[in-house]
């Protein structure tokens, strides 16, 4: 397995019941190490650009309104399998299938407001990293 950075965010349901802090330690004690982070308040049209994969989906006004509705957490994890690794820790996006332990199981409100954000590959992590981090600020 190789070692790999992915793009996570903790989001705006979470930063505002003041989870980070419990977010991490969850990819933390996984081995997932947070080389980059920042808490920022999106705007709705960049979050619309984050997400713009899912624009003609009909819940795209919502996720978006919701990215911008208040602060997030935006990281890099970098370990073994980072990706993947990150997915298993945040858990299904709906909750409700999420497996016990996950931070969707333990923490997301709803499918749309379901605590975090994972890069589910590494193209996609490389885009979503130089979208928030430049190089500098990417400390391993
Ligand atoms: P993310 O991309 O945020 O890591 P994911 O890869 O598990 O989550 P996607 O299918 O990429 O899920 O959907 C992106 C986000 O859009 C979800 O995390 C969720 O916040 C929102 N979303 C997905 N499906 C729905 C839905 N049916 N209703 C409302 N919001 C949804
Ligand atoms: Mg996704």
């Amino acid at each position: 397995m190789a070692i790999e950075r992915t793009l996570s965010i903790i989001k705006p349901d979470a930063t505002k019941r003041n989870l980070t802090g419990k977010i991490n330690a969850k990819f933390e004690d996984a081995g997932l190490r947070i080389v980059a982070q920042k808490r920022i308040h999106l705007t709705k049209a960049q979050a619309g650009v984050f997400y713009a994969v899912h624009k003609e989906r009909p819940f795209f006004d919502e996720l978006t309104t919701f990215m911008a509705s208040e602060p997030v957490v935006v990281q890099v994890l970098e370990g073994e399998d980072a990706i993947s690794k990150n997915r298993e820790v945040m858990g299904a996006t709906n909750p409700a299938d999420a497996a016990p332990g996950t931070v969707r199981a333990e923490f997301a409100e709803s499918v749309g407001e379901n605590s975090v954000h994972g890069s589910d590959a590494p193209e996609t992590a490389a885009v979503e990293i130089a979208y928030f981090f430049s190089g500098l600020e990417l400390v391993g």
